[in-house]
């Protein structure tokens, strides 16, 4: 049985006054369908019936808090019910760090709110600029002060490889929201989506997304830095089904369907290196790798990937991994002759 489970209700920002770079919310408005109170009752009803220890219904899509309020309320009162009604255990929701006040905070607080998730992006002002944020890094950390402030958890969304971002800039990002003790974190690549500035920004040669393996490696840099600070990494890389809705194409960019898990291997392959290097200087003909078993295939690597590295790094003929330890973050190495 699941432990968790959020019940995805998807609300396009139809209307939003805003022009991110990345983003086609504009350019599709009209085609993309606002869930009515029956539609969203059906979905959540739906939602009840698979086995969880825990539900909430979470808004996600748009800029929530940007929506006009009566709107913002009929959707939280519908929530609200199934809270009332205990099938559901809170509401959370995503928005953008402009649209927080303490006005705001106030009316999500009359609702069983318990987390809100900033689709920050960057703490670097050029690329926030460049992106067409147009929000400053102040706004977005006094947000994130002023979320915690009024009790609620704090989400934090960052975006790698936006114009004008670097390896640098984004890892700087990272620090900095780790500095703000958020209790979660999601980090997406920027893919290049259909009918956004950045898609006539790419095929005019003006922007050149990420390859795979940049973000692949950019993503295995910051990760760790969030794992380190005990912050849940709820997601790394975009997932088709909830993301990427209906009206969305990607045209180019670091897309595939197990992002994280390429992220978690190269994770793997340099914690594995650098415990190498500490031990003897000839580590010998043949390694065992003991891991948790979860994390079996990520040391292994797509394709065995991390073991073709290592026994050519290292001259191994064999290289076995073994799931036999209790907890996701062991590793033990044993080398034969
Ligand atoms: S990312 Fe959000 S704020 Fe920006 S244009 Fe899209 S819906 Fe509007």
């Amino acid at each position: 049985m699941k432990k968790h489970m959020n019940i995805p209700i998807f609300i396009p920002h139809e209307g939003c006054p805003n022009d991110c770079i990345f983003c086609n919310q504009r350019k599709i408005s009209g085609s993309v369908h606002t869930p009515s109170e029956s539609e969203m009752d059906a979905i959540i009803r739906k939602h009840l019936e698979s086995p969880a220890l825990e539900r909430e219904i979470a808004f996600f899509g748009g800029s929530f808090t940007g929506l006009p309020v009566s709107e913002q309320e009929k959707y939280l009162q519908i929530a609200e019910k199934y809270v009332q009604q205990g099938r559901v255990k809170g509401i959370r929701l995503s928005t953008r760090p402009d649209y927080i006040s303490s006005d705001i905070l106030k009316l999500l607080g009359k609702y069983s709110v318990t987390t809100i998730e900033l689709g920050i992006q960057s703490l670097n002002e050029e690329v926030l600029f460049n992106s067409k944020r147009f929000y400053s890094p102040e706004t977005a950390i006094q947000a994130c002060k002023l979320i915690q402030l009024h009790g609620f958890s704090l989400g934090v969304q960052m975006m790698i490889g936006l114009p004008g971002d670097s390896l640098e800039k984004s890892l700087m990002t990272a620090k900095k929201l780790i500095a703000l003790g958020p209790n979660m974190v999601r980090v997406y690549p920027t893919l290049v989506i259909r009918e956004t500035e950045l898609e006539s920004a790419y095929k005019s040669g003006r922007y050149k997304p990420m390859s795979l393996e940049e973000a692949v490696f950019w993503c295995s840099q910051i990760i760790p830095l969030f794992d380190d600070a005990n912050i849940s990494v709820l997601r790394v890389g975009l997932q088709h089904t909830d993301d990427l809705q209906k009206g969305v194409e990607v045209v180019a960019g670091p897309q595939h369907p197990a992002f994280g898990e390429l992220v978690y291997s190269e994770i793997w392959y340099s914690r594995i290196v650098k415990e190498i290097d500490k031990g003897p200087e000839k580590p010998g003909k043949h390694m065992t790798i003991h891991v948790s078993a979860s994390e079996v295939s990520k040391v292994i690597g797509q394709h065995q990937k991390n073991l073709k590295q290592l026994k050519n790094k290292y001259g191994f003929t064999s290289i076995k991994v073994l799931g036999d330890q209790d907890t996701l973050n062991q590793l033990i190495l044993e080398f034969y002759e």
